[in-house]
């Protein structure tokens, strides 16, 4: 995920918006890991010789394409809801503990926000900081 891309689409939606589409996108995905389990496991409820080849191989597809749909679904929403941790940890403002933040800039790869309440200003530690990809 470009660290660019994500901050421009908090500045776009609001802290608190992009928060909630975070929750919702990432559990979409973990819902279709779930399809992707279902698909693996009817898929080898099926797998037999008995039909012939052609519907061997399509059971065959069947497993392959729900471990694929699996992996990626798992990934993504495992990446989704880190990232939502990592700034839904630091939008608390330090000085009224207010929840939530507007977006000012981007410092050096890293968020300033500022808190709608007070003013206060800080910058949010980086949330790709050891980030596998
Ligand atoms: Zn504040």
């Amino acid at each position: 995920m470009n660290p660019d891309a994500v901050y421009e689409r908090i500045g776009a939606l609001g802290f608190r918006r992009w928060y909630e589409r975070q929750l919702v996108e990432s559990h979409l995905w973990f819902a279709s890991c779930f399809v992707a389990m279902i698909l693996v496991a009817a898929g080898l409820e099926l797998l037999t010789l008995e039909n012939g080849v052609a519907d061997f191989a399509f059971d065959a597809a069947l497993i392959a394409g729900g471990c694929a749909l699996g992996w990626v679904s798992w990934r993504r929403y495992v990446r989704q809801m880190v990232l939502a941790e990592a700034i839904g940890e630091q939008a608390s403002c330090a000085a009224c503990r207010h929840y939530g933040f507007r977006c000012l800039a981007v410092e050096r790869g890293r968020l300033r926000a500022c808190c709608p309440k007070c003013g206060n200003q800080w910058l949010l530690e980086d949330p790709f900081e050891g980030a596998d990809s």
